[in-house]
């Protein structure tokens, strides 16, 4: 019996989240609401005291909209825990989502420490949107656990979760990993080799490039653009509203990250992006990017 087959046996129950960012204190909250015990951590101390606050606020306004009862929501806040401490964290973790800052550093130095201290059933994930997980496993001594589980902002409300293995993870773990995102609610899409910006993000690449193409070529304008993939596409943004709500530094970024892996020029960020950047129109953050918004 592997190690991981050890933790399918054992049930996942205690979580550990790494990095309390936009990313991974929505993604403790869906493992709290389903039940677990979440132990989110970060190097920052603001960053958990902004996590907490926020989450706390996102379950008052689930609260107000019927989404949720007072007391559920009330529940799976008590089943989170904030903490600086990554050794204690790690060392009754069952399951570990990373989901820190994107640099391949920061991420090794993390799973080397994680692989020190979380106990040897555990599974290690990364929730990277642009690092294959063979870049963190080769650090562990447990490669065979370690997958990519990666979530799409905002995390509580979207469904779909990618898990992308690489040659060395298990199938023992791809199966427990599988499980796991179906028990949270989720809808788990089994990637079979680590590709560069994974299924769904290749697939929004292409919108996004072909949007900004229309526009560059004056054949319609964002508002249009955006209504014909809402209304004709049945998407629920368009492509410019999501690059606003994703950010438009974090676009760039993931088409540099990719272009790295591939060299391929077509991955690099599309011209009118890039000057949207260095314009310092950041999307939804800065009030300002393909639209206005208000602060
Ligand atoms: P973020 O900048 O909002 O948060 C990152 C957090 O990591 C910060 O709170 C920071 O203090 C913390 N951190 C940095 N170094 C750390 C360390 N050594 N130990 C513990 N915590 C540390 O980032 P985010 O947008 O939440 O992205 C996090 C991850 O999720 C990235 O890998 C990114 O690729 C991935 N992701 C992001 C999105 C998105 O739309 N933002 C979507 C899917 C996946």
């Amino acid at each position: 019996m592997s190690a991981a087959e050890g933790a399918n046996q054992r049930e996942i129950e205690r979580v550990l989240v790494v990095g309390a960012g936009a990313m991974g204190s929505q993604i403790a909250m869906v493992f709290a609401l389903a039940g677990h015990h979440v132990t989110i951590q970060d190097i920052a101390e603001s960053g958990l005291t902004t996590a907490r606050k926020q989450l706390e606020e996102r379950m008052d306004t689930a609260v107000a909209k019927g989404r949720t009862s007072a007391s559920a929501a009330q529940e799976a806040l008590s089943r989170l825990s904030f903490t600086t401490d990554l050794g204690n964290a790690a060392s009754a973790a069952d399951f570990v989502i990373e989901a820190a800052t994107e640099r391949l550093e920061i991420k090794q130095q993390i799973f080397a420490d994680l692989d020190r201290f979380a106990p040897p059933h555990a599974i290690l994930a990364t929730n990277s949107s642009t690092l294959g997980s063979s870049k963190v496993a080769k650090v562990t001594h447990r490669p065979e656990q370690v997958c990519n589980v990666h979530f799409f902002n905002p995390a509580l409300v979207m469904k779909c979760v990618e898990v992308v293995r690489h040659p060395q993870t298990s199938q023992a773990t791809v199966d427990i990993v599988m499980e796991l995102v179906r028990k949270i609610g989720k809808q788990p899409v089994l990637i079979n080799k680590e590709i560069p910006g994974f299924v769904a993000n290749r697939l929004m690449g292409v919108l996004r490039d072909e949007a900004l193409n229309l526009l560059g070529a004056g054949i319609a304008s964002t508002e249009d653009i955006d209504t014909a993939a809402k209304t004709a596409l049945g998407h629920p943004m368009g492509p410019f509203e999501l690059m606003d709500l994703v950010g438009i530094d974090i676009n760039c970024m993931i088409a540099e990250a990719t272009y790295a892996e591939t060299t391929d020029p077509a991955d690099l960020p599309h011209p009118m992006l890039r000057e949207m950047h260095q314009a310092g129109n950041l999307g939804r953050k800065s009030g300002k990017g393909w639209y206005t918004y208000e602060r």
